[in-house]
């Protein structure tokens, strides 16, 4: 047995190393994996509720790698955050995103483009600059694009984001509140968020089929989004029974795979076209 006890530590230690060897392999190879196309950005629609119409979509990327396979961002995200490397990334996906953007403008399509921001981002005083540059550039109505922040990023050091966040909302760009109803304090700091959006964690819409606890939490997270004058969406929206009972709350927008799962760019792109042909 004791001899069984030392190969189980044995076994760990190595898997324990083989995790940090990958995670080092992942930080050291994710500027190179920028350059050579491995990072892909995938746009999931959100529609408004109960008419269905599109109203944006959000990005998100996955990493092509050429040993491991398709990375999920849950994996290589966290890594890249820990590095200054982070910018690039949310810098790439900006850029890729208001090109779409423009792209589905000169179809006569107004959808707003959102982007899922890093700690690291808000913390950046200079970003705000380049946001409104990349928007200028590309000739984007700041209102189409969004930032997607989770709280517990802003909470990290508030006195640091804040200010980020009161220039990016100046500019005219939509702010949204990220898998909330997560955080500590949620409530409480929503108030003093300045921010367009909430975006009801996808664990409580998940659950409204089965836990009624989930069920309220959906239900006073609509609530309170309306007496705060912002506008709630839902993520995680698999099915009909739970899309209905959005309706009946009232809940704004709806995102999730009944409505599409993210998909590559093309693949949106003719998603798009069937939906949006009159
Ligand atoms: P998130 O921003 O909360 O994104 C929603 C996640 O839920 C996505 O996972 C999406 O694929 C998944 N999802 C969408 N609809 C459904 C549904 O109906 N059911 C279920 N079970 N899941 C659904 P994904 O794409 O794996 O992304 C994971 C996280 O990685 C994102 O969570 C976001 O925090 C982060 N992420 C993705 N792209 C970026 C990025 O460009 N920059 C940054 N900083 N973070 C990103
Ligand atoms: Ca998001
Ligand atoms: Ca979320
Ligand atoms: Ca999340």
């Amino acid at each position: 047995a004791a001899r069984n006890g030392e190969d189980g530590v044995r076994g760990y230690v190595a898997s324990m190393g083989q995790i940090f060897l990958r995670r080092f392999q992942l930080v050291t190879q994710f500027r190179q994996a920028l350059d050579a196309g491995q990072i892909e950005v995938h746009y999931q629609p959100k529609v408004a509720l109960p008419e269905r119409r599109v109203v944006g979509a959000e990005a998100l990327v996955r990493w092509s790698h050429p040993e491991y396979g398709r990375l999920s961002p849950d994996e290589f995200i966290p890594v890249v955050e820990a590095t200054g490397m982070v910018d690039a990334l949310t810098t790439f996906v900006m850029e890729r995103v208001l090109v779409r953007v423009r792209a589905w403008l000169a179809r006569g399509l107004r959808l707003s483009g959102a982007v899922n921001l890093s700690v690291r981002n808000l913390a950046d005083e200079s970003f705000p600059d380049r946001v409104a540059e990349a928007l200028a550039r590309h000739g984007i109505p700041p209102g189409l694009l969004t930032f997607e922040l989770t709280e517990s990023s802003v909470m990290a050091d508030p006195e640091r984001c804040l200010p980020v966040l009161r220039r990016l909302r100046a500019l005219g760009v939509h702010l949204a509140v990220d898998d909330f109803g997560t955080g500590y304090s949620s409530l409480a700091y929503l108030r003093q968020l300045p921010v367009d959006e909430v975006k009801i964690d996808k664990s409580f819409v998940l659950g409204m089929g089965t836990d009624l606890g989930d069920m309220a939490v959906v239900r006073s997270i609509v609530e309170l989004g309306h007496s705060l004058e912002l506008k709630v969406v839902a993520e995680g929206v698999e099915d009909d029974a739970a899309r209905d009972e959005l309706v009946r709350m009232g809940c704004d927008t709806a995102q999730g795979y009944l409505i599409s799962r993210p998909l590559s760019e093309n693949r949106f792109e003719v998603w798009l076209q069937a939906r949006t042909v009159r």
